[in-house]
């Protein structure tokens, strides 16, 4: 029985890995010089492995919900237990965020190469792979410089279009279509939104937490508490990326960002209580946020830094303690973390990853539909659906 995996990433190798188990001819294909080209850059260099709070729930996808049980069963215990197996030993933050205690991604896509290796998968990197057919219940793929090869099963492990500074591509999930395969187009997601810079113009380089509700005429479509980073073009910051799958094919939306969950509790009633203390309007918020947030807050209501303290002014500035901007779209493929375009769920059998349309043929990783938001959930799915891939199950 011969496997082929197109696509050496996060989950081709753990398709790889888990492949190799029960068969001994298992060949990865992969575009770049050295398997894992993504995962290398992943978590700004420290490879943001997994969270410590992969749950079902986290997850959303652009079309029917369809691997939550895959997700509550392939859970953060059992990846960390098969990390550690693999010789990778991680630690995470008070946010449950996993790192492998290295600190270094290039290690880890070495460390996996290197294991592929004494495994006996063969690796051939430097090799994209144009097409693929079935001919008599065998897959034939041919190779950009022409090369044939024929494989028993086929994994489907080559990743969405975020990131083609990298060589990301999805243009073999063209070799679908034959099979009958719906695709879900591709747009960014965990991207930089695009705005408008009415409210926040002020702001550049301002980082810090706030809700953030995206606007589809007036009905919230998303929101999320979450880290905003104010930029030139708009908003960065992971908690603006979790919510930017949003916004594609629609007009009009609306960003709001949230100051007042910042507050303390009762920090009006300890205002109220201590009236006489504050000089300025301002002065009851400087220990809470950043002056050029307290700025643009008071010019909004038409008030000034140096506006005198009056009790009634500063209710008016806390119940309107948020920024509107109009959406103008999302940074492009460059600037995103994971694209969602992707193949239709409901021709994939939910427990298996095997195509409903095509024996033989499994999808892992990044061409399913399905969404994490920023914090290891993305490499959680790639790392999972690559194992329950490469069990090849019927
Ligand atoms: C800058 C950045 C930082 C990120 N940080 C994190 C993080 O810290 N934590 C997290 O959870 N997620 C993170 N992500 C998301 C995460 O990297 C992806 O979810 C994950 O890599 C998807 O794995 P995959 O195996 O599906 O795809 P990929 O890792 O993209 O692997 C697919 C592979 O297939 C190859 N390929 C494609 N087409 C072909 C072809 N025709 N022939 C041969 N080879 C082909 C590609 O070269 C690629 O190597 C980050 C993404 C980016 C861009």
């Amino acid at each position: 029985m011969k496997i082929g995996i197109i696509g050496g990433g996060a989950s081709g190798i753990f398709a790889a890995i888990e492949a190799r188990k029960k068969y001994s001819d298992v060949t990865i294909f992969d575009k770049n010089d050295f398997l894992g080209r993504k995962l290398s850059s992943t978590g700004a260099g420290r490879c943001n492995l997994t969270n410590v709070n992969v749950s079902p729930g986290i997850y959303q996808s652009i079309n029917k919900f369809s691997f939550q049980d895959l997700i509550k069963n392939y859970d953060y215990i059992f990846l960390n237990e098969y990390f550690r197996q693999l010789g990778i030993h991680t630690y995470h933050t008070d946010d449950g965020w996993v790192y492998p205690l290295s600190n270094s991604a290039r290690n880890i896509s070495t460390l996996l190469e290197d294991h592929l290796t004494t495994v006996n998968v063969k690796i051939n990197k430097n090799t994209s792979v144009s097409s693929f057919i079935k001919i008599k219940n065998r897959f034939q793929l041919k190779t950009d410089s022409g090369k044939s090869y024929e494989f028993d099963k086929l994994i489907l492990a080559s990743g969405g279009k975020a990131y083609p500074q990298l060589r990301a591509s999805d243009a073999i999930l063209q070799s679908l279509l034959n099979f009958g395969h719906k695709l879900i187009p591709a747009f960014p997601a965990l991207a930089p939104i695009k705005t408008s810079k009415h409210e926040t113009k002020s702001l550049n380089g301002v980082r810090l937490d706030a809700t953030i509700r995206i606007l589809d005429n007036k009905s919230v479509i998303g929101s999320e508490f979450g880290n905003i980073i104010f930029t030139e073009w708009g908003l960065n910051g992971p908690g603006v990326m979790n919510l930017s799958h949003l916004v594609h094919e629609k007009n009009n939306l609306k960003i709001v960002l949230d100051f007042s969950s910042v507050l303390p509790p009762e920090f009006l009633s300890i205002v109220i209580a201590n009236k006489d203390k504050f000089l300025y309007l301002s002065t009851a918020l400087l220990s809470i946020f950043n002056k050029k947030i307290i700025e643009q807050l008071l010019l909004n209501l038409n008030f000034g830094l140096y506006s005198p303290f009056r009790i009634n002014d500063f209710i008016n500035l806390t119940n309107k303690m948020m920024f509107t901007e109009n959406i103008l779209g999302t940074r492009d493929f460059e600037f995103a973390q994971i694209s969602t375009g992707a193949i239709e769920s409901s021709q994939i059998n939910p427990e298996t990853l095997e195509s409903k349309l095509c024996t033989g043929l499994y999808f892992a990783g990044e061409v399913l539909d399905m969404i994490g938001p920023c914090g290891g959930f993305n490499l959680h799915w790639a790392f999972i659906s690559g194992i329950i891939a490469g069990q090849l199950k019927n």
